[in-house]
Parts: structure tokens; sequence; C-alpha cells
């Protein structure tokens, strides 16, 4: 079957047009209201929808900054390997080309109960929605380091030598676009990798005209449809927020034509991508989105996602602390250490570009300890500690040691330890292609209040992209999620509204009531 094509589904409240599905969806929520009494009134509420999502899917390219990086060569060589189906031999006998790691490519969802057998019916992520299959994705990008991707791929030392000399030829062909860099946003230890640089070492309105032209040209000479831009450089330190300078759009664009200091590059990237309607992702923990670059977003219906892709340790964390919260355990410390021997870690030894990381990382239960008014008083919160060390031995494969101290039945404690070796850029890779599927599906689905008006987009700011990334960006002054399995549930029920189906209860009444 082609993608969005192994069901249809049989509703009145669902169209199929030769370009478009069309859903009338009614979305049940409860509305509350608190007494004075501090009693609750709950009343159910319905709110009626229409989505229209676009069938043809699209010729994709995605360009990603920071090509020559540990993420950007393994991106690229996995895609490759899949797309020409490709195995290799290693010491542990033949390996074949997956998508493991990527909700949208290795995980399924329940489509429904078999009328016959009253079993599960289980469907692929990827044909919910006519999405854009991976191995058709064209690469390209930037680095400032000026090495082609063959070499680049040597350098990061991920992969088994048997594939990289199956890709090596298509790889060295690949050479990333010069890119621009401000010295004062990443470490300095980077600077000896900075060959394949533009003249300028602040924000200058050339350097987004440039970017510009480099993703028109992309574009153009590829033949495609639409460009995603995803930021997969090194963290930048935080930009900070000053007013009159990033904290608006028109106060932005004019600090990036007058060369202000505080404009960081994967700002300037962001502006690129939204003047020319790319949606651009942000893969770092770095503040990228500083308030002027949302509301340029906003204005130009562009869409923006991030930030800091969630591989390793924090996507054990937003489930672990998920789970024991919701068990009603008293998590009261968690000790989190880390060391790594890759670029990335190198770049973190440097205390700017580490504060951004720490911050990242530190947010990520508030939401889950928030929820819960029988565990923690208002403003309680567990203790919570970041460290990160380089160690150049490790490479690759980082060390996550985390130790979660919990309060349980009548004083008791629980301790868990765990120690999670995260093999990182095969982590992080399958995650950028979850974003950019995603990322791409979300602007050919639209919406309007039922039956009112015209459609329109889903929010600029795509916090549904959550799942993906420590440190989810949601629409200013919404509320961010960072519970793994209610993230999930965000994604899987919004696909399936643009389908007509209703969420995916977990009742299963039909194995309890006969
Ligand atoms: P890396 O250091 O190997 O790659 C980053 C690349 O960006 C380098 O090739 C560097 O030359 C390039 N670069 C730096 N500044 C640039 C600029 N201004 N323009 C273009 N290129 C530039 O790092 P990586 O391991 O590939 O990770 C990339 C980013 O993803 C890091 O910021 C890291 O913190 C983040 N991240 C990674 C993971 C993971 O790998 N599991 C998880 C979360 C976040």
């Amino acid at each position: 079957a082609t993608a969005g094509n192994l069901f249809t589904v049989t509703s009145p409240n669902v169209v199929y047009t030769d370009s478009t599905i069309e859903s009338k969806y009614t979305y049940r929520t409860t509305s509350v209201t608190a007494g004075a009494d501090g009693r609750y009134t709950a009343v159910p509420k319905e709110t009626l929808y229409d989505f229209k999502t676009e069938r043809a899917v699209p010729k994709t390219g995605l360009m990603l900054v920071g090509w020559g990086g540990n993420n950007g060569s393994t991106v690229t060589a996995g895609i490759i390997a899949n797309r020409r189906g490709l195995t290799w031999d290693t010491r542990e006998g033949p390996r074949a080309a997956n998508y493991y790691g990527s909700i949208v490519m290795g995980s399924t969802l329940k489509l429904g109960t078999d009328a016959a057998t009253n079993r599960d019916v289980n469907i692929p992520f990827h044909d919910v929605l006519p999405m854009v299959h991976p191995n058709d994705l064209v690469i390209g990008g930037w680095d400032i380091s000026g090495l082609n991707l063959a070499e680049s791929m040597d350098r990061a030392a991920v992969l088994e030598p048997t594939l990289k000399q199956m890709v090596r030829k298509e790889m060295a062909e690949m050479r990333p676009l010069p890119s621009i860099y401000y010295p004062d946003f990443i470490a300095a230890n980077q600077e000896d990798r900075a060959d394949n640089i533009l003249p300028g070492s602040k924000a200058e309105w050339a350097h987004v005209e440039k970017l510009r032209t480099d993703i028109r040209d992309f574009k153009a000479t590829n033949g495609l449809d639409k460009v995603i831009v995803l930021w997969t450089a090194n963290t930048e330190r935080f930009a900070d927020i000053i007013e009159g300078v990033n904290d608006t759009a028109e106060n932005l664009l004019a600090s990036i034509k007058n060369g202000h200091e505080e404009v960081a590059p994967s700002t300037v990237f962001a502006v690129a991508s939204i003047l020319e309607n790319a949606p651009f992702i942000n893969g770092s923990p770095q503040n990228t989105f500083v308030p002027g670059a949302i509301a340029l977003a906003e204005q130009h219906n562009a869409f923006i996602g991030g930030d800091d892709f969630k591989s390793g340790q924090t996507k054990m964390k937003s489930a672990l602390v998920d789970f024991l919260i919701n068990a009603g355990i008293r998590l009261t410390s968690i000790a989190s250490y880390n060391h790594l021997g890759n670029n990335d870690g190198k770049n973190l030894s440097s205390q700017r570009q580490f504060r951004s990381k720490e911050i990242s990382k530190s947010n990520v239960v508030d939401d889950m300890v928030e929820a819960n008014t029988v565990l923690y008083k208002p403003g309680e919160k567990p203790d919570h500690t970041v460290v990160i060390k380089y160690m150049p031995a490790v490479g690759d494969n980082k060390r996550a040691l985390d130790e979660y101290y919990a309060e349980i039945f009548l004083g008791g404690h629980q301790t868990i330890s765990l120690f999670n070796v995260c093999e990182d850029s095969l982590l992080a890779s399958p995650l950028i292609i979850d974003l950019v599927l995603i990322g791409e599906m979300m602007t050919r689905i639209q919406w309007r209040s039922s039956g009112e008006g015209e459609y329109k987009s889903f929010h600029s700011v795509l916090s549904v992209l959550s799942y993906m990334l420590k440190a989810p960006l949601t629409p200013p002054g919404t509320p961010v999620v960072n519970a793994l399995a209610k993230q999930r549930a965000a994604l899987t029920n919004i696909f399936r509204a643009c389908v007509g189906l209703e969420p995916e209860s977990d009742m299963t009444l039909e194995h309890k009531l006969f």
C-alpha cells in the first residue's frame, strides 16, 4: 500500500476527494469551574472542527545545519543505506538497514478492533496519513567545516567500516555549503574546524539573504516542492533577551540589519527559513526562538519547532518520572550524570554552552510534578541536578547515569539507578527523521470551526513535535507537556482526528462487558 492507502474510513463524517481527506470531528473535553467552597463543577464540552488533509505527498528536501556533524553524517548515511536496502557484515553477522528508533517508521498504533474476532488491528504509524517516506528525502545543508560527508562520517566514528565502505562514494560527493560562524556563540574549541565560512562574524542582513538563496537554489536544483531546515549544529550559548533587540519581529529584523552582537547564527537561520516559508526545527537546546523569531513565524504563518532532541537520558526520564508520579510514588530527587566523548561533548565542556543544555534538561519533570497535588505542595519539586563531562575515549557512546530517589509507603525509600549507554547519533538520527516527516505532514493539515469560514493552518509553533524534543516549544502562553505518554497520545490522536477517528481510549469495554 502507498502512504495513507492502507485503510479507508467509512463514516458520514469523512469525505475522500482526489486531493484531500476531509473530516468532521467532535472534540470532547471537560470544562471545570472551581467554586468558592473549593469544589469543582465539571461539564462535558463538545467543539466541532473540520480537518482537511492534503493527500499528495510532496517531493521534500531536508537541509541540515551542521550537516557534517555526527548526527548530520549519520542520518545521511542511514537514509542512503535504507534507500539502497543495504546489508553489511559485522562481527555479529550481517546487519540490514532499518529505521528503528523512529516513531513514524518503527512503531504502530491501534486502528481498531477486528470486526470478526474482536482482536486489535494495529497499523504502522506511517500509514495513518499520507506521509513522506524518508527514503525519498533529498538531503543537503551547511557546515562551518568543509569536509565532505564521507570524511565527516569517518570523523564521527559512529558507523561500521563495512557500512561506510558501501556508502562512501555517494557520501564523498556531498559537501556542505559554507555557513555563518559567530565565534562568540559556540565553544572556542570549535574554531579549528571552522574552515567553510561566509565572511562576517556577527549577524548581518547579507547572511539572511545568502541562506535564503541557498534554500531556494536547493529547491530548484532538486525539483522540490518543499524544504525543511533543521538545526543539528553545535549547541550555542543562550542569547540575552533584550528589549528593543529581539523582543519583537521588527526589532529582530532591525537588529540583524544593524549587526547586533546578540543575534545567534541559529536565529539567523530561523529567520531565513521563516522568510522562505521553510519549516525550521531546532534540535539543540539554545533559545534560537527568541520572542521576535516566534512573532516573525506567526506573522508569516511559517512553521517552527524545537528545542533539543530528546534521545537518551531525558527520554528515559520523561517516561520514568511519568510512571513513578502517576504510580503515586513521591520522587524526591533525580541526579543525572553524563559523560561523552564526541564533538558535542567537546563543545559542551565550555560553560556557557553547557548552561544551555543544563536548562534544557532541567525543566523536564515540572508538569508531571505540578499535576500531582496529592504528592507535592504548590511550588514543591524534587531536587534535580544535571552534570555533563567530556571524556574523549567513549566517543559517541554517551554514558548517562541516573539515580531516582523516591519516598514510598510509611517513610520507606525506593532508589532506582540507571546506567544508560546511548549511542548518541544512532538515537538522534531517527528523531531527525520523525521531526521532518511529522513537521512536513503538519504543513498539509488545515482546520476550521465546523462549517465556518476559511480553513487555516495549525499554530506556527508545532508543539505536536514535543515527543521528539527535550524542551518543547509551545505557542506563547500555552502549557508545556513533557510526559512522554501524553506527548505520544497527542500526536496519534491528532492524526486520527484527521481521518475522523476517535482517540484510542484503551477502555476495551468489548472485552469487559459481555
Ligand atoms: P557535532 O558537533 O558532531 O555536529 C555539529 C556540527 O555543526 C559540526 O559539524 C559543526 O562543524 C557544525 N556547526 C557548528 N556551528 C555551525 C554553524 N553556525 N553553521 C553550520 N554548521 C555549524 O554534534 P552532534 O553530535 O551531531 O549533535 C548536534 C547537536 O544536536 C548538538 O547541539 C547536540 O547538543 C544536539 N543534540 C544531540 C543529541 C544526540 O546526538 N543524541 C541529543 C540532543 C541534542
